[in-house]
């Protein structure tokens, strides 16, 4: 199972994109502005899309790239996300006002896209082109909408991915109890300077995410995503100062372009 960063920064900017990540070449994890990277025959492939939260960084791909493959599938797009977040997303988005509602065209038995609720802790499996099996799982996030991250596991193991979040429990037992966890991209959004906007807007700065980090017994490759753009060299300096020398070879920036393995 092949994870591939399109996109993992806060914002946007000399090519920076905002998150997605495409497993293999069938699965979107959001669909933030880097899916308009893809070319017209990649987007086509896209068979299932898993959104964290319905925040424009990980939405904004997802309404022009339905409307761009339409034409040129034979069955629809999987839209997969907690229910809270489908729902938000009917309502507000694919309402006809601000995109058409491609749950309906061009027919209601026959359309472009189905919306496919996974509620937290239940696992969605997907066969891959050799007949392994992949898992996606939504789990806990703490954020100012509804939000899940997700568990990812395929033939040789897991990567844990945070969501937009500050700090919650649950995150960090799930990490201690998989087996083969071997990489966790957890996002930390904010310098220490702008702590009240992270405690604001319910996301990680490095104090807060250095806390949670030390108290893991288990060691896989962290990757840090959702980096303010400008300010990610700061962040960085800031995390690795708190969580010490030696851990720091192990927590890295996440980068644009970048390929995991589970
Ligand atoms: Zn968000
Ligand atoms: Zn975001």
């Amino acid at each position: 199972m092949q994870i591939k960063v399109l996109g993992c920064s806060g914002g946007i900017g000399d090519g920076r994109q905002t998150t997605s990540f495409l497993i293999d070449d069938d699965i979107l994890i959001d669909a933030g502005s880097g899916v308009t990277l893809l070319s017209r025959a990649a987007l086509a492939r896209i068979n299932h899309i898993f959104i964290t939260h319905t925040h424009l960084d990980h939405i904004l791909g997802l309404p022009l790239l339905l409307d761009t493959v339409a034409g040129d599938r034979q069955g629809p797009v999987f839209l997969h996300a907690i229910p809270e977040v489908l729902e938000i997303l009917k309502d507000h988005l694919f309402n006809w006002r601000i995109w058409p509602d491609f749950s309906r065209i061009p027919s209601v038995d026959e359309p472009f896209m189905c919306y496919a609720p996974v509620p937290l802790g239940q696992t969605f499996r997907l066969a891959d082109a050799d007949g392994g099996v992949r898992e996606i799982t939504p789990i806990p996030a703490h954020h100012v909408v509804p939000t899940a991250g997700y568990h990812l596991r395929g033939p040789i193991g897991s990567l844990l991915f945070s969501g937009d979040t500050n700090s919650h429990p649950v995150l960090w037992e799930l990490a201690a109890l998989i087996p083969n966890l071997l990489h966790l991209v957890v996002e930390c959004s904010f310098g220490n300077e702008q702590r009240l906007v992270a405690n604001a807007s319910r996301h990680y700065h490095p104090t807060e995410l250095a806390t949670d980090l030390a108290g893991l017994a288990v060691g896989p490759k962290v990757w840090i995503t959702h980096l303010k753009p400008g300010a990610e060299a700061d962040i960085m300096s800031e995390l690795h100062a708190e969580i010490g020398l030696i851990a720091a070879h192990d927590v890295q920036a996440l980068m644009q372009g970048q390929v995991l393995k589970i």
